[in-house]
């Protein structure tokens, strides 16, 4: 099967079994090319090439069907990977020395392996070795694939990935506060409440019930009250188990 997003398919002859490996990763080639994305695809026909992929992007930004996803493409010089991944070849804009790769590419390359990693729940990260989810062709043998461009985007094209996975990054949480309230009886007929933790803070009120109240923070001897009325005296109290 391919991708949704392809817009035809040209089949290779150029292909085996996937060993019965699970896809777990994605390999992005470059064309060392500036071609186009039938012209890319027409090369994988040549059975005397005996090289393929599961994808062809062009420069144009047209998606080529040309290994089924269930198949092992011949890409990456590795059987292993290439067994685990989807493997992509992406036309350039430019050729060498920088062998840039063009916006409409890099934006179906983009979409492209997103709707991979969403369908086969590959959450995509690079950290240059074959372990990543994300690996590259010169992992596994002596080339330039895939080239400066998007070995230096890698990093980039990662989070535009992500982003259109909404797998955002976000700050972690703040932990909870522990609740470090606690409950106090008032013990005199007539207690003051201040707008602050001392007797020079205004008064605000007076509790005059020898009623249960919840302290929720403490400064010295004073206490706040959970009511946001203010601070009391927690010398006239007394704790309540
Ligand atoms: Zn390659």
């Amino acid at each position: 099967m391919f991708s949704e997003l392809i817009q035809k398919e040209m089949i290779s002859p150029n292909y085996g079994s996937r060993d019965g490996e699970r896809i777990t990763k994605i390999t992005i080639h470059h064309a060392a090319g500036v071609i186009n994305a039938e012209p890319l695809a027409r090369i994988f026909e040549n059975t005397r090439r005996n090289a393929s992929c599961n994808y062809a992007i062009g420069n144009d930004g047209v998606i080529i069907g040309v290994v089924p996803e269930e198949m092992r493409s011949f890409c990456s010089t590795s059987r292993w990977n290439d067994s685990r991944a989807i493997t992509i070849e992406v036309g350039n804009s430019t050729g060498a020395p920088k062998w840039e790769i063009g916006e409409k590419a890099m934006k179906s390359l983009i979409l492209l392996c997103a709707d991979i990693c969403r369908r086969y729940c590959i959450v995509p990260y690079f950290n240059g070795t074959t372990d990543a989810s994300m690996t590259f062709h010169c992992f596994y043998t002596q080339t330039e694939c895939p080239g400066p461009y998007i070995k230096n985007h890698i990093k980039e094209i990662v989070a535009r990935i992500n982003n259109e996975l909404c797998l955002i990054p976000t700050e972690p949480a703040e932990p909870p506060k522990e609740d470090s309230s606690y409950l106090i009886k008032v013990t005199c007929d007539d207690l003051n409440i201040r707008s602050g933790p001392g007797t020079k803070f205004k008064k605000t009120g007076h509790i005059t019930d020898h009623g249960v109240y919840t302290i929720v923070e403490t400064s010295g001897n004073w206490g706040k009250l959970k009511s946001g009325a203010g601070w009391i005296c927690l010398k006239y109290t007394k704790g309540v188990k």
